[in-house]
Order: structure tokens, then sequence, then C-alpha cells
């Protein structure tokens, strides 16, 4: 068995959605599940429906038509005019209107999952109709009956015993399934979500419950590099990477692989493969048991935006156990993610995302207690396997404020020039 997952990139358009379908004629469907995301930045698009239903009740229509648009268009160029397709996905579109007008929930999580899921199930649709349109036969599962989670919306939890279960009655592992990345369902019937970027994640979870032999990704790069091309402009490939290496990689947020993915591989040492969908030769990079990197060269991880935050106490107090888990608890209570500590005897620094945008009420919260001090928009480079001269090309990027250095990972905070 074996497990491919197509993200957004991969079926942006209907020319990317026939090159799915030659890859597909290429490397064979026999014992195959697809995992697949939303179309292009489709999510964010869904996300603009749940933000104008709560904000801007006016905007609902034109939100609604944009998805709308961009759906039918791709269909318009993949099927005949008479096509079930079209009608499929009208009936779905048709779901999300009927949802709103009477859904009484003022819960932001519970909606956005019952509408960001129209992604996925739009998606799926399309690529499956069109892969039996072009011959390549396979069966379209409705994931939220097979990944069982519980009510934490947008950031659902997996019950592994059900999902298990689920997965090896409904899946027929001898043929081709396409099944949604990101969602599950919870035991009440409810859409649930896996967090942004959860469709590896869920290419894992099938991969773990099937015992499959390999889980590919397919991407708009040649495979895991040893930095964000995005950000970087000499980016090297890396050919093989440890299950233990990728977990670092992404938990410091290289952001290629989400990072709930390897843990469930790595329990059953089922290889990942990632492999550009743009030139599918290429060999791409292999992550599983054996040597850490290959090539062992440093591997650069940037995350912007970034708060920059120096405590200290206001009575000369020394800085220890009972100020610091206050401090902590703050942090957490204002959903302020720690990337970077450091502590000396009179001060604590922390470099947080402020992703939720609740430093300010952090702030508030802090400052009559202790000394604050701290620098915003800053940049946290994280370099594995660093030499003094990636330091110092990181150094000239502006002004930094700290640099933490471990055995094997430095960590510079820079606020640039
Ligand atoms: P998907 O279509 O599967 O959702 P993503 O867009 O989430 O794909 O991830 C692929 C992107 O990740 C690449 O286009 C690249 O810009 C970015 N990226 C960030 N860090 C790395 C890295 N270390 N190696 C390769 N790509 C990276
Ligand atoms: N479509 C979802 C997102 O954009 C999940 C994914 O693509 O992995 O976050
Ligand atoms: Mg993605």
């Amino acid at each position: 068995m074996k497990v491919y997952k197509f993200g957004g990139a991969s079926i942006k358009d209907a020319d990317s959605i026939k090159n799915v379908a030659n890859i597909l004629q290429q490397e064979g469907t026999n014992n195959c599940l697809l995992v697949v995301s939303a179309m292009g930045k489709m999510t964010n698009a869904f996300e603009n429906i749940v933000n104008a239903y709560f904000d801007d009740e006016q905007k609902i229509q034109e939100t609604i038509l944009f998805v709308t648009n961009f759906h039918s268009e791709i269909a318009q160029n993949l099927f005949p005019e008479n096509h079930k397709t079209h009608q499929e996905i009208t009936i779905l579109l048709g779901k999300i209107v009927g949802f709103l007008a009477q859904n009484k929930s003022k819960d932001y999580d519970y909606l956005y999952d019952q509408i960001v899921c129209y992604g996925e199930l739009l998606a799926t649709t399309i690529l499956s109709s069109y892969l039996n349109h072009v011959g390549i036969e396979n069966t379209w599962k409705d994931v939220r009956t097979l990944i069982k989670t519980d009510s934490i919306f947008r950031d659902a939890t997996v019950n592994w015993e059900e999902t298990e279960q689920q997965i090896n009655s409904q899946i027929d592992s001898s043929k081709l399934t396409i099944v949604q990345g990101f969602l599950g369902g919870d035991s009440k019937g409810n859409t649930t979500t896996l967090g942004r970027e959860g469709s590896d994640y869920t290419a894992g979870i099938f991969a773990y419950c099937l015992n499959a032999d390999k889980v590919t990704i397919w991407k708009d790069v040649q495979g895991v590099l040893n930095a964000d091309p995005r950000v970087f402009q000499e980016t090297q490939l890396l050919e093989q990477i440890s299950y233990e290496e990728t977990i670092e990689m992404a938990f410091y947020g290289a952001s290629v692989i989400h990072p709930k993915t390897i843990q469930p591989l790595q329990s059953k040492e089922i290889p990942l493969f990632v492999r550009s969908f743009i030139n599918p030769d290429l060999k791409g990079t292999k992550i599983s048991r054996g040597v850490a990197i290959n090539p062992h060269i440093p591997c650069f991880i940037v995350k912007k935006n970034q708060v920059f935050i120096s405590i200290s106490t206001l009575d000369f107090s020394f800085m220890v156990e009972d100020n610091i888990s206050h401090i902590f608890k703050l942090l957490h209570q204002y959903q302020l993610r720690v990337n970077l500590i450091q502590n000396s005897a009179i001060s604590f620094s922390v470099c947080v995302d402020n992703k939720f945008n609740h430093f300010d009420a952090f702030y508030d919260s802090i400052k009559s207690s202790f000394k604050v001090s701290f620098v915003k928009e800053v940049d946290l480079y994280t370099v594995r396997h660093f030499t003094n001269e990636t330091l110092n090309t990181i150094d000239q990027l502006g002004k930094s404020l700290i640099t933490q250095i471990n055995k094997e990972t430095a960590q510079i905070v820079v606020k640039q020039n």
C-alpha cells in the first residue's frame, strides 16, 4: 500500500489536475490512497466566508461567489458541459448557503470547520471525477467517517483506536481511494480540522493505520531543501534525512512538512518521500531511519514576525521558578508560542510568535509585576549543523539581539536593518 498526498499547489488549476493524472498513470495506482487538500489557496478563500459571516454580512455573497467561480471554471476546463460533476459542485456549494442560513451557533471555531471543509470536499470531488473521466478508476470517500477526533474545532486530536478501526474496515487497499486531507469528524457528526496545513498529517495517519509501505508528498519543490526557497536564494536539496532530524526541523519552523506527520511514520518505520510534481523524474528527498542528514550541510529555518521580550524583576530578586512559572502561565494564556528562551540570574528573555495578536494584552497583564522591554517584528533564524561562516551571514542581516548556541543548533534573533 502506498499513500500519496497532493497539496493545494499541485491542483491549483485544470492543467495541474491533468498533471496529477499523468503522475498517477506513470507511478501506477494499484494499492494506492490519495490524500488531497483544497485547491490552490482556497482554504484562505473559505476563511473569508467565515470572517464575512461574523464581521461583515454584506460580504458573504461576494466571498461565496469567489469560491463558486474558482471551482466552476476549473470544472468547465475539465469536463463536458453536461457532466455530472458540475451539478455535484453546485450541490456542495449550496450546502454552504444552507448551513449558514440555519446556523445559530456563535462559536467561530465550530463554524470555521463546518465551512472550510468544503475546500477539500470540492477538490476531492473534482479530482476523483476527473480521474474516473480519464479512465483512472477510483473511489471517493468522506474522510470524516474515517478519521475520528474529539470536538476541539480547528485543532482536533485524533482518536487513534477508532480511526484505525474505521480505516481498516472501510478502505479496500487493493484499489485506488481518494480522501480529503485536513478534515476529521467528531462523535456528534460535526466536521473537525487538524490545524492549517494538516493534510500532510492526514497522509501520516492513513499510512500508519494501513501499515503502508511508503508515503509520497508531492510538492512544487524538488524535495526538502536546506532552506526555505522563498527566503533564501541559494538552496540545496537534502537527499536523505532521518525522522529525528525532520522532526527537529519541523519543530523549529521548517514549513515544508507539517510537524505532526513524522511521528506516526517513524513508529512503524514507514519511509516518507518528498517529490516534485513539476518534475516527477527527480528522486526528491527520502525521510527514513538512517543517517541524520545527507549531504551534511547547514540548514536554515526562519520564523518571521516574532516578538523578543526581556523580563526582569522589579525588586531585584532573582529570576527563579516562581517568577518563571508565572510568566509561562501568562504566555500560555495569551497563546504566545515560545520559540527561544534564555535566562540569567536577574532576567528572562523569550522570543515568541504573536500569531494570534495577543501580545499587547499579555504586556498589559504583566507590566505591573515585572520590568518588561520588547522588540516587535524580529526574525528568528535557526541553523541546524551551523558553521562559523553561516552564523556570520546571519549576523549581517541586521542587528542581532540574542544568539543561543547548542551542539547542533544555533538560534539568532535579528532585527532587520
Ligand atoms: P502544499 O501544496 O503541499 O500545501 P506547501 O506550500 O505547504 O505545499 O509547501 C511547499 C512550500 O514549502 C514550497 O513551495 C517552499 O516554498 C516551502 N518551503 C519552506 N521551507 C522549505 C524547505 N526547507 N524545503 C522545501 N520547501 C520549503
Ligand atoms: N487546505 C488546508 C490548508 O490550506 C490543509 C492543507 O493544505 O494541508 O491549511
Ligand atoms: Mg500546504
